[in-house]
């Protein structure tokens, strides 16, 4: 007779967590087989198998005779052992051929994703070289973008600065336009050289290089009469006109009082008294940067007439 053993979580704690396996069927023997140890090779084997076999099938031995009890671990057949091994080898083998089969599997499926995306791109070439053009242009337009936007900062600035400048440029025209300057021979001065009479009627010509607001001339008169200023000019309009009445003999001021903007002009004068000028002047242009008195209709060494010519600077101020 056979005594079979119904495998126990507790009881066969140790058998089972060998995961010792059938000879014949390669089962896995678990909790709830009913199994028998042949006590002569001390093999374990299913009930349903041992019952149907004439012979022990792992060492063939015809006694049949089996173990009451499961014995340590130790004591069973190298078989056991050996069965495990070729179990274990032969699912290394089962995972070689899985992993051959899932690589083939995987090289097929990129293979393939590889050349459907090569047809999606052949398909749709031309969108696909747009796309990529659009993502060069948007990147050097982006570039361009933060160029431009550190050179507007750099413009803000100087419009800062130049706004700045401006405001000190305003501050300095106010003050400018509160000076007074002369230009010419100084009537105290016509002396130092040679001195004559005439009543000529002589044009002296000048530009003024910022507008001005011209102010007076003085003259030497000879005697007493009447004289007119006239600022005319290169077209012969007359910009501004002077008269102060009744002039006597010496010293006289001739005062305009007109807006002279930037440009070429000449003054002259008419009436009946005879006017001081002077002989070998020779020293055209005489400028002072805003006006310059460049000749006159005589010959360059003579000054004619206008002494001290007083004006003051018009800017235009905000
Ligand atoms: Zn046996």
């Amino acid at each position: 007779m056979s005594s079979f053993i119904r495998l126990d979580r507790r009881k066969h704690e140790s058998f089972l967590a060998d995961h010792c396996y059938d000879p014949t069927t390669k089962e896995l023997l678990k909790v709830g087989d009913e199994v028998c140890i042949c006590a002569h090779c001390k093999s374990p084997h299913l009930k349903s198998v041992w019952l149907s076999a004439k012979l022990c099938p792992s060492c063939r031995n015809e006694s049949k005779r089996t173990l009451t009890e499961i014995p340590n671990t130790k004591n069973l057949n190298n078989f056991l052992k050996k069965t495990e091994t070729s179990v274990v080898q032969s699912n290394y083998k089962g995972y070689f051929i899985f992993f051959l089969i899932a690589s083939l599997i995987g090289g097929i499926v990129s293979v393939s994703f590889y050349s459907e995306s090569e047809k999606w791109k052949e398909k749709y070439r031309g969108k696909y070289l747009e796309v990529n053009n659009l993502n060069s242009k948007i990147s050097n337009l982006t570039n361009t973008t933060s160029q431009l936007s550190s050179e507007k900062n750099n413009i803000r600035q100087q419009l800062n600065d130049a706004e700045t400048e401006l405001d000190k440029y305003e501050e300095l025209k106010i003050l400018a336009n509160k000076l007074s300057f002369t230009t010419g021979i100084k009537y105290e001065d016509r002396k130092n050289y040679p001195l004559k009479y005439g009543n000529n009627k002589a044009k002296v010509y000048f530009t003024v290089n910022y507008p001005i607001n011209f102010n007076s001339v003085k003259i030497d008169a000879d005697g007493s009469g009447y004289i007119y200023g006239y600022i005319y000019d290169l077209y012969d309009n007359k910009v501004c006109e002077a008269y102060n009445g009744t002039v006597t003999n010496g010293v006289e001021s001739l005062t305009f009082n007109c807006a002279l903007e930037k440009g070429s002009y000449y003054l002259t004068h008419s009436g009946n008294t005879d006017l001081g000028f002077i002989e070998n002047f020779n020293k055209y242009p005489f400028s002072d940067n805003i006006i310059s008195i460049t000749r006159t209709q005589y010959d360059s060494k003579y000054y004619m007439n206008f002494f001290e010519w007083s004006y003051k600077l018009d800017l235009k101020t905000d």
